[in-house]
């Protein structure tokens, strides 16, 4: 049995570099400082960073310019250390090992050698059995074809590009709330949503009485 899993938030927390590089590039702007929270929830709900910025009364011009420095930036090294897994990611991974299942990573990442060194910071590299990065110009269609390489079981991720890449390629998709989108947001796409990855994986191989993920 083979599972398709997305890489930023479904197995890696997402918040945690995005907030961090924004703050970074207003800081070296002499812009006010970030409202995290609000910033990230805008995001959630479907914002881009651009529009996420003058929602937050950033100068619409200052804005434009952010968010490309902050696209620039956002695969930089140094960020990506903090990268780390999300709650409850590496007992799942485990057990799925475990059971035998097929463990497949998709990603868009502008650099393929920083979607291996997230994995390796989080501690996960070792349970991942192949890790595709595609570019993320094209990344629904690329996406389409690695999962139609093979037969999986679903696909697990976090945001509509994932799902757009499931139903090209025919296969079953569940998206968390982990990461990149909020729950409104991903229910208004028409996605079956569950709260973290190990509700999704539950879906697609079953679980046991006690609550253990389970193969079939
Ligand atoms: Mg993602």
């Amino acid at each position: 049995m083979r599972l398709a899993l997305d890489l930023d938030g479904t197995l890696v927390d997402a918040r945690a570099r995005q907030v961090a590089v924004a703050s970074h590039v207003l800081g070296e702007m002499g812009e006010a400082a970030l409202e995290e929270d609000l910033f990230w929830a805008l995001k959630r709900a479907g914002a881009t960073t651009e529009r996420a910025l003058v929602k937050l009364g950033y100068p619409l011009r200052a804005a434009a310019d952010i968010a490309d420095s902050w696209r620039k930036e956002i695969e930089a090294d140094r960020w990506l250390e903090l990268d780390d897994a999300l709650p409850g990611v590496l007992r799942v991974l485990q057990e799925l090992r475990s059971r035998g299942v097929t463990i497949t990573v998709l990603t868009a990442r502008q650099r393929a050698e920083g979607a291996a060194r997230s994995l390796e910071g989080a501690g996960l590299a070792d349970l991942v059995d192949e890790l595709h990065v595609v570019d993320p110009a094209r990344a629904v269609a690329a996406k389409a074809d690695l999962l139609a390489r093979h037969v999986h079981v679903g696909f697990v991720g976090d945001t509509a590009s994932d799902g757009e890449a499931a139903a090209a390629a025919g296969v079953p998709f569940v998206a968390v709330t982990s990461g990149q989108c909020c729950f409104g947001h991903l229910y208004s796409l028409g996605y079956r949503v569950v709260p973290t990855l190990r509700e999704a994986v539950g879906l697609f191989v079953g679980r046991s009485p006690a609550g253990a993920t389970v193969g079939v």
